[in-house]
């Protein structure tokens, strides 16, 4: 059994991880970077050894460091939590060739699931439906406008080892195709290393929804529902919710089914992710797997009641699922905004410095997860997101309010942050109906900015309707 876990993280997710832990009797050992010596959860951790310099290549991306570290410190298992070494494969295999036990699916899994293309292709052949596109990997410009001629347009341009949105370029004709294709590779080399592109048809306007997995290493595999992650800035996420309000319960179902079906095709254990773009006739393609927790992970665990992070160390402990399918009956409706230290009016620029004061939202229904405290300073050496407010309610307007009112309450002084923008999007008609589709952020930003300039007030009279609406 695993006595201590070495957590290869930072932030909120280094915190959910030791609280985690603390309720397993596992002892937890943190590494972190000169700039975090006075995080949170290096003072809530049992143990924490400075690994580097707060580049993470010297620090969270350092893996000699850290496996050195967990051998020296008796650690028998590392939890990569999400971003930084959760999906690097040579990672894992170092983990497991040094006998410390990897919080994950195995070095293999992430090989083959991490490479989008060969994800989708492996998909492919298990008739789980993916987006039509090229068959294997895209060598140039050319040949993708040779395929493209094929698929027709818009096509997408993807990097096959991306992340976070990077390394992905539309193109809506002929003249733009070659163009859009070097900028998608450079990029994808930029923030990869890794210039594989692959090319799939552009779906207009989809929704984003990804299944919650949990697979033990028995042979088990089961789904905990659905996520709706369609409110987006440049294709990251913002906000998502549980159940999605736009798919009936008859496209839920087969999803949820095919979703199954990925991860036991590619032969998954561990927590994962199936993620599907989904049209407006709810046709649905699989687009990737995650094969890590997510940032999301806590709207699931609100509707089901299901503990995903506890489930994920048990399964690599080698033990079985605590649940069975038919245990699982999610239930009201759970969503999450994601607070940044950014400024919404200089293009979401990130806002480091001093946290100089701070109240956190509470109440019925609210969870926040988060690393801040007063006299924190937020670094600017890593991701920008600094809370995740979660607001649950049986039902979904009633789950809207009690976000907003958690974003009314929630003080964060000394950084600019994306709150008062958040809060109003609680406003949005469009939103409060639940009408919308990953376009939102790029139909509202403006809007929602200009109601910040003129105040709450506009943007409460134009949601009474769209309230009356949904209640
Ligand atoms: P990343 O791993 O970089 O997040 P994904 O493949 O998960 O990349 O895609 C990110 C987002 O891009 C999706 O949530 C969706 O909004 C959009 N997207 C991806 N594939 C398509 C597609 N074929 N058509 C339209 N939008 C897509």
């Amino acid at each position: 059994m695993i006595k201590r876990i070495l957590i290869a993280n930072r932030g909120e997710i280094a915190l959910r991880i030791i609280r985690c832990c603390r309720n397993l009797d596992i002892e937890t050992l943190l590494v972190y970077s000169s700039a975090d010596k006075d995080s949170l959860p290096v003072q809530l951790a049992q143990y924490a050894v400075c690994i580097g310099s707060p580049a993470p290549k010297d620090s969270y991306l350092n893996q000699d460091r850290i496996i050195e570290t967990a051998l020296k410190n008796g650690c028998d298992a590392i939890h990569p939590g999400y971003g930084f070494l959760s999906e690097n494969a040579d990672f894992a295999r170092k983990c497991e060739e040094n006998g410390i036990v990897f919080i994950g699916p195995s070095a293999g899994l992430i090989e083959k699931l991490g490479d989008k293309q060969s994800a989708r292709a492996l998909m492919k052949k298990n008739r789980v439906p993916t987006v039509p596109g090229s068959e294997g990997l895209v060598a140039d410009g050319k040949q993708a406008g040779k395929i493209a001629d094929e698929i027709g347009y818009p096509v997408l341009i993807k990097a096959s080892g991306g992340g976070g949105g990077r390394g992905m370029r539309r193109a809506y004709g002929r003249d733009e195709i070659e163009g859009a294709f070097d900028e998608a590779r450079a990029e994808a080399i930029a923030s990869c290393g890794n210039g594989d592109m692959y090319i799939e048809k552009l779906i207009i306007n989809p929704h984003h929804i990804e299944f919650q997995i949990l697979a033990d290493k028995k042979g088990n595999i089961i789904q905990l529902g659905d996520r709706d992650c369609s409110i987006q800035r440049r294709n990251q996420k913002m906000v998502e919710e549980s159940p999605s309000k736009f798919i009936s319960e008859k496209t839920r179902k087969k999803m949820a089914k095919a979703a199954v079906k990925a991860a036991k095709a590619a032969g998954y254990y561990s927590a994962g992710t199936v993620e599907f773009v989904v049209d407006e006739k709810e046709n649905f393609y699989f687009i990737e797997m995650n094969t890590r927790i997510q940032v999301e992970h806590p709207i699931t665990e609100a509707v089901t009641g299901v503990d995903i992070v506890k489930e994920q160390i048990r399964i690599a402990q080698n033990l079985p699922l605590s649940y069975k399918q038919e245990d699982i009956k999610p239930e009201g409706c759970a969503i999450e905004f994601r607070i940044n230290a950014e400024n919404p009016f200089k293009d979401f620029a990130p806002s480091p410095g001093e946290v100089k004061y701070l109240h956190l939202p509470d109440g019925i229904g609210i969870r926040t997860e988060s690393m801040l405290y007063q006299g924190y300073k937020i670094s600017p050496f890593y991701d920008s997101m600094v809370a995740k407010v979660i607001a649950y309610a049986p039902k979904r307007l009633e789950a809207i309010k009690r976000m907003r009112t958690a974003l009314e309450e929630i003080m964060i002084e000394g950084v600019d942050t994306n709150i008062e923008f958040l809060f109003l999007l609680t406003f949005n008609p469009d939103f409060i109906k639940g009408s919308y589709d990953t376009s939102f952020m790029e139909k509202n930003t403006k809007g929602l900015l200009e109601w910040n300039r003129a105040g709450r007030m506009a943007a409460a009279e134009e949601a009474k309707e769209a309230e009356k609406e949904a209640g």
